[in-house]
């Protein structure tokens, strides 16, 4: 008996797989959805999301994706466990392995997302996603209309989060370990020169205060220079120290950047250099990084995959 081929594999759960799963449930493809060890992706480390059209109050990352979940199985989605950890394209129906088993998929859309990179301090796990430790501004900077913060990092991403939290916070606090930033020039001149960010320089995070009380409180750090410890009294902590794409898996049929990053073989920014084969979402995208953009691009892949099984006559 032949083992049982897909029409399409979606790996990731986040708004990127889902959203796919949406498009291609619709178009009587059934597609089989891998959730990986984060079943509603990073959506569901945080609490309130703001900005997510058609939700005037807001909604709930873990609802949101509880929603989007439930919208996929309505029109047919299947959910497996299981986190994907190759994929081999050499020949087709392509074969995705799992530790337990392996796959058949005609097609298959990688929305496997990237991780935040944390510092790893003391009290930082405890208060990440919306207690008062986050990564990202654009999601969570209005969260923080005329409080103090701080931002942990001195890259290109450090110094964006910092101007843009400029716009709420009545101070930005750059923490950073060395006494330049790593920035591009006309970044750092921007950042060096806006009033309401102070860097502090050579200096490193040393543990997230207000644990106890379930929201950041304050920032402990030390000068790596004289070694003195002091507090920044903080409501808000914005990690900028880069992001991890979860993309290792499938290097053999997808090309990367030098950050790990899916580069897409096509203007459409879905298709990759193997045919059948799309990526969508977050492991592709360091610069946009969003929900609404994450859901935009599984839905140009859905559309991608549905287009080229019904060329290939499946
Ligand atoms: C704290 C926080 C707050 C945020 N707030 C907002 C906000 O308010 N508004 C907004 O627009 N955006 C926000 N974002 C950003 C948003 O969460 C991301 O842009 C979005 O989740 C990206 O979706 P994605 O589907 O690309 O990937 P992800 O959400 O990262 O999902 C990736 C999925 O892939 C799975 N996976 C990974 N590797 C494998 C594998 N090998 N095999 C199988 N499965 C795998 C994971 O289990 C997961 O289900 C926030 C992010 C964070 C961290």
């Amino acid at each position: 008996m032949s083992a049982k081929i897909e029409n399409v594999v979606i790996v990731g759960t986040g708004c990127a797989g889902l959203t796919a799963a949406i498009y291609t449930a619709r178009a009587n493809l059934a597609p089989l959805v891998l959730e990986g060890v984060l079943p509603g992706g990073q959506l569901t480390t945080t609490s309130e999301v703001e900005n997510f059209p058609g939700f005037p109050d807001g909604i709930d990352g873990f609802q949101l994706m509880q929603n989007l979940r439930k919208q996929a199985g309505k029109f047919g989605t299947r959910y497996e466990s299981g986190t994907v950890v190759g994929l081999d394209t050499a020949s087709w129906p392509y074969t995705l392995k799992l530790a337990d088993r392996e796959i058949k998929a005609r097609t298959v859309i990688v929305a496997t997302g990237a991780s935040p990179r944390l510092t790893g301090i003391p009290g930082e796990k405890e208060l990440y996603g919306g207690k008062g430790v986050t990564t990202c501004a654009t999601c969570d900077g209005a969260f923080y209309r005329n409080m103090d913060v701080a931002v942990l990092g001195g890259g290109d991403s450090a110094a964006e989060e910092a101007l843009f939290l400029t716009r709420f916070a009545s101070k930005v606090f750059l923490v950073h370990r060395r006494d330049t930033l790593r920035a591009s020039k006309i970044m750092a001149d921007r950042v060096l020169a806006h009033p309401k960010i102070v860097p502090v320089w050579d200096t490193v995070p040393v543990a997230v205060e207000g644990v106890a009380q379930g929201a950041v409180s304050g920032l402990k750090m030390k000068n790596v220079k004289t070694g003195a410890e002091s507090v920044l009294a903080v409501k808000g902590i914005f990690v900028a120290i880069g992001h991890v794409p979860n993309t290792a898996p499938f290097k053999s049929a997808v090309d990367t950047d030098d950050q790990g990053y899916f580069i897409p073989a096509h203007h459409s920014q879905v298709k990759t250099k193997t045919p059948g084969v799309y990526v969508a979402g977050d492991c592709a995208d360091h610069h946009y990084r969003q929900a609404i953009t994450a859901a935009g691009m599984g839905c140009q892949a859905a559309i991608e995959a549905e287009r080229w099984l019904a060329a290939k006559g499946g």
